[in-house]
């Protein structure tokens, strides 16, 4: 079996990344060299193919995050293999598990072809956390043909990275952000600075409910960063992440089965009868999320220095 990671087997300089997984005494292949530096489909393939070649590999197990999901289709297509991709789970054999219909089944897969691909969702298993250690890594070496130069970089008009699968914790923001408050106001340039606030300062993942996104296309006020690929729920995604924490957002089922993989579930609503009081979340806080959420800004901040 291979497994594929990304900044330890391809990349610049891949000896310090290999050593933090260097106490698993795995065989270790690498693909190094200021050209796979860079994520490009040309040499990130050419890595790949030439690491899969090189262990004879029978099953590939590679990271289903963005960079990987670009080029495994095409190595594996390179290979005669087939691949499967948001896998959950994986049990020796190997049997793999993955979910169908938006989560109502969870089905058990093998297959007799090699080599297989396999593409695991992130937040699936924990990180491998053992203190680094000395590795011996096997370079490879790949013959590049002309390829495409990147030049830089050109971020979305919305500026913000707002949804990284990795985070710690999964920021829901709701339509309560956008509605009138007690004083009388609408106040969504100050919801804005208090989300962003928060989820620049925490790292986290920014989500919100279907409501808050449809706004927009209604063509009121909202939030300028958040766009339907934020939407978790029922006709949104399902992210991993070890905690989640829902402002202004009322916790009805459509939304909280996207929450299915979130494991310690916090929420901020002023109704104490909201969804989340129903069982949906380990913790309800019954307060006003922007009193709330500027105090942990300001906490969060004043720990920084
Ligand atoms: C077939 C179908 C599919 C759907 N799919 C999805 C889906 O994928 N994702 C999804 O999200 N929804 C989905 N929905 C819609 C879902 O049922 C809800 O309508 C939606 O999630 C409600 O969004 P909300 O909680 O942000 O807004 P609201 O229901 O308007 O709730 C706003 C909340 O904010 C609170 N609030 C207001 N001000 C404050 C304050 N200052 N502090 C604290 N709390 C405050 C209010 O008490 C209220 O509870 C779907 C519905 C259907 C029928």
């Amino acid at each position: 079996m291979v497994a594929l990671n990304w900044r330890r087997w391809i990349g610049a300089n891949t000896a310090p990344a290999a050593e933090q997984v260097g106490g698993t005494g795995a065989r270790i292949l690498a693909v190094s060299g200021e050209a796979f530096g860079q994520p490009r489909y040309a040499t990130d393939a050419a890595a790949a193919e030439a690491i899969c070649r090189a262990a004879n590999a029978t099953v590939v197990v590679a990271p289903g995050t963005s960079r990987p999901m670009r080029i495994l289709g095409g190595v594996s297509h390179r290979l005669g293999g087939q691949i499967d991709t948001h896998v959950a789970n994986l049990q020796p054999g190997p049997t793999v598990t993955r979910w169908y219909y938006r989560q109502r089944i969870e089905a058990l897969l093998d297959r007799s072809h090699r080599p297989w691909f396999l593409a695991v969702d992130s937040g699936a298993f924990p990180a491998y956390s053992e203190p680094p250690a000395a590795a011996s890594v096997e370079s490879i070496s790949v013959e590049l043909s002309p390829r495409t130069a990147v030049l830089g970089k050109k971020a979305p008009k919305t500026g913000q990275q707002t949804i990284p699968p990795d985070a710690k914790v999964l920021f829901v923001a709701g339509a309560g952000w956008t509605k009138k408050q007690k004083d009388g106001t609408v106040r969504v340039r100050q919801a804005a600075e208090l989300i962003i606030g928060f989820v620049n300062e925490a790292q986290a993942s920014l989500g919100s409910s279907k409501s808050l996104v449809d706004l927009s296309g209604a063509g009121q006020d909202v939030l300028p960063f958040l766009s339907h690929l934020n939407q978790v729920g029922q006709t949104g995604s399902t992210p991993r992440h070890p905690k989640g924490l829902a402002t202004c957002c009322h916790g009805e089922e459509p939304h909280v089965v996207g929450w299915r993989f979130i494991t310690e579930r916090r929420a901020v609503n002023l109704d104490a009868n909201c969804g989340w009081a129903r069982g949906k979340a380990d913790v309800l806080y019954v307060a006003d999320a922007f009193e709330v959420m500027m105090k942990v800004n300001e906490m969060l901040t004043a720990s920084r220095h």
